[in-house]
Parts: C-alpha cells; structure tokens; sequence
C-alpha cells in the first residue's frame, strides 16, 4: 500500500499522469513545448486561414516556421539518427506530442520533408547526405489510383483472385539509370514546396511490373526535382492540417541515377514496412498532442463559461465528460508510448505496434476533439475559437499514412500471424 501523509491536488506535468522525467529530458520537453507555444500555435492559425496557394508564396508565415524551427535545431536529424533506442523511446513521443500540440498540420511538415535527407543520412552514403542532407523533401508514396493500394504494398488484403491496378507512376531500369514517368497523388505532404523525393513505386525490372501476389514490383529511390522533367500541380485545398501544403508531382522521362536508388525489387518490401512502421508510430505521437489540446481547451472553457447558474464544470453530466476526455487522452498516450517502447525492443520494430498505435489515437484525437466542439456549444463551430481546427486536424489524420480502416486490417492479418507463429 501507499503511505500518504498528506492529500492534495495531483502534481500534473505537461502530459498529465507524468512520471518525473530525467533533467535533460524535461529540457527537451520544455524547450519543445515553448516552440510549439510561442512559433508553431500562431502560425498555424494564420496559415490555416489562408488559401493554398498563399500558403505556399513567397513571404507566407510558412517560410518564417521553417526557418524559425531550423534555428531551434528541435527536428536535427543527425541527432535524431544517433540516439541509442533508449533515448529514441523516451524523447521522441515526448518531442512529437509536443510538436502535434502546436499545430499537427507544421509537425507532420517537418517530419514528412525531412523523409529523404533521413534516408540519406540512415544510408552512410555521404554523396547522398551532400545532394539530400539540406534539401526540403518529401515522401512519395501514393497514386492517384493507388491509395489503400500502396499502404497494403505487400497484398495481405488483396481480394482473391484479383490484382492491384497499374497505378499512375512507372520506374524502368535502363542501364546505369531508372527512368521515371507517371504522377503522385495530390496528397503529397510538402509536395508543393519539395525539392526531392523519397520515391516509393512500382518499377519494372524487364520482365513486367506484376509480382506473383498481384501486387508490383516495387523500387525504393531519392530523386532530385531541380534536374528537370519534374512539373507540380495545384496545391491541394482540404479541410484540415491546412499548414500543410500537399499537390501533385508529375514525373516526365526523369533520370535517376542509380546511385539514387536505396532498394530494389526484393529488398523494398522490408523497407516500406520499416518507413510505415515508422511513420505511423509517428503519427501516434502526433495526434496525442492534439488530442491533449483538445481536452485543455475544454477544461480552460467549463471552468470560465457559466450556464445553469454556474461555471459549467460544477454541473455533475459535465464532470464525466470531461473525465471521459481525459482518460482517453491518458490511455491514447500510453498506447503510443508502449508502442516506442515495442518498437525500439529487441522484439520490435513492427507495424502491429504501430498501426495500433496510429488507429487509436488519431480517432482518439477526432473523438476528444469533436467532444470539445460540443463543450463549447455555438462557440465551438465558431472559427474564433480553437476547437473546430482542432477537430478538422484530427479527421484528416484518419486517413492520413493509411486509412484506419485498412490499417486495421493490416493490423488484424499481423495479430494472427503472430498468435499463429506462438502457437
Ligand atoms: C493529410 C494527409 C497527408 C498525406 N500525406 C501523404 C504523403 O506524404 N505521401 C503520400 O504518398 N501520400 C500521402 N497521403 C495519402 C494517404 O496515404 C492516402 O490518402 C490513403 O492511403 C488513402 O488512399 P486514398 O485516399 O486513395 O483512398 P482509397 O484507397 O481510395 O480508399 C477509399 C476507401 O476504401 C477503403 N478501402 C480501400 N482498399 C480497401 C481494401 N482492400 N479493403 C477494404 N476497404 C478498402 C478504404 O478503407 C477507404 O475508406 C496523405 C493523406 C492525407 C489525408
């Protein structure tokens, strides 16, 4: 049992129920936290009130964010990349919660450009951290006809009998070089601004694009865009993460060296695994910050907002959605936790961990989020206030680096698996 000798209010950090932290990682915390306060909040509520295009020109809030977290060094890649899995565990939900807690749109900006430059420096090759080090990336995955395709790569939820459809991005491999041709989707994150690319599709190799499965062959590679035949689309106007710029990216006779290339038929299957696996653990952090943002806003708002007669926290239905909200928030938290912790184990990484992860939390988010809508009553669908864009961030986070549901599936086929292979 616990001895106690006195009773009083719960000493709450940052995150709630948290532990004492080590001083150094209370100093990332914080440092992380007063970013995300004072530059990622206020930017993110001007830039998700502009126009796609405004917020991609010259002079945009979006230019002085990148600038402004550059400086900070709080996203530095060379750090990032040589943290033993321990601190990885420990800083890295605390360092994306709070990133997600500024605005989730900024954060997954900064991650999803950094895609290639990480690659470079993961691959040792320092040609490849020379030409992709510094450049503002992205990660290029899905297709316009190739979706839920891309994210079930590996077919485990393919219908029987059936194939997977072409797509609308072709590698061939010609000699010394892979040629590109075809387009992205339009829901390339950071797309509009990108330099160059992490490039996941579907190559042929000389003997057709089909694998056995009737999925595609699939090729793994950075490619410039400064280097001609790369041409860009619209900027995508959606309704939610509106920080984050996304378009299109058309590819004409693109020739990529074959230095460029970091894995090929065989070896891009684990590859886009480990890159999924890592991204949706990622996205587990992320959401947590906004779902924690939510429940903030609602708990700063019944302790101000009178109705009945009173601060609306002191009415009992009130107390139990707000404690419904909280717990939520706590059990998103540790399953995003646990995840980091599965992931950098001896038994993990697996995207079990982290499609659990992603699905939970960022339905978590949306559900904590529109509760708070409701909290605020008319003032919650007002753009004057904090919640609705809250709400929007965390709806499109349900279909983002994998729709839930597939995620689930995928989710599901793991699970068995590895009850089948403890058997
Ligand atoms: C904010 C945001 C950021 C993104 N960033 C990137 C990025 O940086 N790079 C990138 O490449 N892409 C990115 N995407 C794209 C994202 O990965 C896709 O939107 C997502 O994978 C879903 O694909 P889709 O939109 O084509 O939907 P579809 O695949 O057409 O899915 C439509 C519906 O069909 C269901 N469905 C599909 N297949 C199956 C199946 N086999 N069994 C049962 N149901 C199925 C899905 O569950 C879904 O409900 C981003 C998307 C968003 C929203």
């Amino acid at each position: 049992m616990f001895i106690v000798d006195e009773i009083s209010a719960p000493r709450l950090g940052l995150t709630g129920l948290q532990a004492d932290l080590p001083e150094q990682d209370r100093a990332i915390q914080e440092s992380a936290h007063r970013f995300a306060k004072e530059v990622m909040r206020p930017i993110g509520e001007q830039l998700d009130k502009l126009a796609p295009q405004e917020v991609i020109a010259t002079g945009s809030p979006l230019w002085s964010y990148l600038e402004q977290i550059r400086d900070a060094g709080i996203v530095d890649l060379e750090a990032l990349a040589s943290m033993d899995p321990a601190q990885k565990t420990r800083l890295l939900p605390l360092l994306f919660e709070e990133l997600g807690w500024g605005d989730s749109g900024l954060a997954i900006f900064s991650l999803a450009t950094s895609f290639p430059a990480y690659a470079a420096y993961l691959s040792g090759d320092p040609e490849l951290v020379e030409r992709f080090g510094g450049s503002i990336g992205s990660w290029v995955g899905t297709q316009p006809d190739r979706g839920s395709d891309m994210v079930d790569w590996d077919t485990t939820e393919i219908y029987p009998g059936t194939r997977h459809g072409k797509g609308n991005l072709l590698a061939r491999v010609d000699g010394d070089a892979v040629i590109l041709n075809g387009q992205t989707a339009a829901w390339v994150s950071g797309a509009p601004v990108a330099q160059c690319g992490l490039v996941y599709c579907q190559c042929d190799y000389g003997d057709g694009v089909y694998n056995e499965r009737g999925g595609l062959n699939l090729i793994a590679m950075l490619v410039p865009f400064d280097e001609g035949g790369v041409s860009k689309g619209k900027p995508l106007d959606k309704i939610g993460q509106r920080p984050l710029p996304q378009g299109e990216i058309f590819f004409d006779e693109v020739k990529v060296p074959k230095k460029y290339v970091l894995t090929d038929r065989d070896s891009t299957s684990p590859n886009f695994f480990g890159v999924l696996t890592f991204a949706n653990m990622e996205m587990g952090f992320t959401f947590c910050g906004v779902a924690r943002a939510a429940l903030e806003h609602a708990l700063d708002y019944v302790h101000e907002r009178r109705q009945g007669g009173i601060e609306l926290i002191q009415h009992q239905s009130m107390k139990l959605r707000i404690f419904d909200m909280w717990r939520r928030v706590e059990a998103a938290r540790a399953m995003a936790h646990r995840a980091a912790q599965y992931n950098y184990s001896a038994n993990g990484p697996h995207l079990l961990a982290s499609v659990t992860s992603k699905t939970l939390v960022t339905q978590t988010a949306f559900d904590v989020a529109s509760e708070a809508v409701q909290i605020f009553g008319g003032n919650g669908l007002s753009k004057e206030y904090p919640v609705e864009k809250l709400m929007r961030d965390a709806r499109a986070a349900m279909i983002e680096d994998g729709e839930n549901t597939i995620l689930s599936l995928k989710g599901a086929t793991w699970l068995s698996k590895g009850y089948q292979a403890g058997r």
